[in-house]
């Protein structure tokens, strides 16, 4: 008879060798385009040439056609057009009473957007850039930057409610897409909704610009922190790109919107890092101010607070905390944390867990399954039957769900499944 943990193992070990395959054409494709770079000066040859073919003379239909989708009902809108250009949908945009903010290295886009759309403008420098210019229209809701778009961030016009990228993430050199990911993350709003424009065709064919941009990638770049709908895929082939010597071009549309976050739903977080860095930056990125305090319980650790106090983070070994320090909670969500500590503490650590748990709570804990004999660890393999037994004490235990992630390369361990377990009192 098959045990169970065999059948996962098999299904597994099928499901991965798909996974791998379609994950190593991937590769490939970014492969052959990964070192292609254009310098700023060329695109600012290109508007002087007038070799600017990706200009559009009309509203693009994948804007127009998501709008509703972009909107959400909202008026009023601040929205972020990455690389510019002199693209009509801006004045389209702010002539429906939304503002545009926009980033454009070439001095000549901006200047001919305004004037082929018969708009007054001022120029200012921007005193956070230096040696940068911001042209605004004359009615005040657009306003384009004219400058590198790296050297553009939140402090100088905020975050934004809504992002068009068109032949934006396309145009960057794909070695910045990791730096270009972060900006456009760092630019949006709670609120923000993301139209990403990318496209898809043979790089053995043309080198780009435009850059081809894999539906993995989008995943991998932007998934963490937000969730991504496919709302478009069509063929797109024209005379143009079939000029470029393509022979198929997919046009894809992404709505891309930041996870909601558990503190912005109203509930109250308190964490634990040994490393002090960590809960700064977390803080930092996530553009929340925050103060800091000793623990009297505590010699040497501090915790810091969040302006609203719904995020506390302590800093200190979390064995030196109990529930009298803390309180008892009502959720824990335990990623990275069981399958990081050493395993020899584990007992230790089950136990001040269970002490934190109140009669309601519910403990979601995510564990990593592999063969032990081929990678050490950290995150280090926690079985089931660990698991159960950990717990046993004051708990049931319920396996959700079980994933094959992707295999890391440098853990050579074939397998590797994440599960999660719910953990919650014994009545
Ligand atoms: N989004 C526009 C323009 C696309 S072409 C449209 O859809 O028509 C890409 C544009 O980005 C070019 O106008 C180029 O001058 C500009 N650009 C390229 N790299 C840039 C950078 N690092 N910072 C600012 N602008 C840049």
């Amino acid at each position: 008879m098959i045990s169970q943990r065999n059948c996962i193992m098999v299904v597994g070990v099928s499901f991965i060798f798909c996974v791998v395959v379609s994950w190593c054409q991937t590769n490939k494709m970014l492969a052959a385009q990964a070192d292609r770079v254009m310098a700023l000066g060329e695109w600012e040859e290109r508007w002087q040439e007038e070799k600017i073919g990706f200009h559009q003379p009309n509203i693009h239909p994948m804007l127009e056609s998501n709008i509703e989708k972009v909107l959400a009902g909202r008026k009023e809108v601040t929205f972020f057009f990455p690389l510019c250009g002199k693209a009509l949908d801006m004045k389209w945009l702010s002539d429906m009473g939304h503002s545009v903010v926009g980033v454009e290295i070439a001095e000549k886009a901006i200047k001919q957007f305004f004037e082929e759309n018969n708009m007054t403008y001022s120029e200012e420098e921007v005193p956070v850039i230096p040696g940068a210019k911001v042209y605004k229209s004359s009615e005040g809701n657009i306003s384009l930057y004219q400058c590198d778009l790296f050297n553009f961030s939140s402090s100088v016009a905020g975050q934004f409610g809504g992002i068009w990228d068109r032949g934006s993430l396309v145009a960057i050199n794909p070695a910045d897409r990791e730096k270009y990911a972060a900006l456009i993350m760092s630019l949006m709003a709670k609120d923000c909704r993301y139209l990403l424009d990318t496209v898809l065709y043979n790089p053995e064919l043309y080198k780009g610009p435009p850059f081809m941009v894999p539906d993995e990638q989008v995943q991998s770049l932007f998934g963490a922190s937000c969730d991504i709908e496919l709302l478009h895929s069509v063929d797109a082939l024209t005379d143009r790109q079939k000029g470029w010597g393509l022979d198929y071009l997919t046009e894809k549309v992404h709505l891309i919107s930041p996870k909601t976050k558990l503190a912005d739903m109203g509930h109250s977080v308190v964490g634990v890092d040994v490393v002090e860095t960590a809960i700064k930056q977390f803080f930092e990125e996530q553009s929340l101010s925050f103060s800091e305090e000793a623990v009297p319980a505590v010699p040497g650790a501090k915790v810091y607070k969040s302006a609203d106090g719904g995020i506390s983070l302590y800093h200190c070994d979390i064995y030196k905390l109990s529930s009298s320090i803390l309180g008892q909670f009502g959720g824990i969500w335990d990623r990275g944390s069981l399958v990081a500590i050493n395993p020899g503490d584990r007992k230790k650590y089950a136990s001040l867990m269970m002490s934190l748990m109140d009669t309601g709570c519910r403990y979601l804990l995510d564990t990593f399954f592999y063969n032990p004999d081929l990678f050490k660890g950290p995150p280090f393999f926690v079985s089931d039957e660990e698991v159960e037994t950990l717990f046993a004490e004051t708990c049931d235990v319920d396996l959700l769900q079980s994933c094959d992630e992707l295999p890391r390369l440098d853990w050579s361990s074939g397998l590797f499944i994440e599960r999660v377990h719910l953990l919650t009192p014994k009545a």
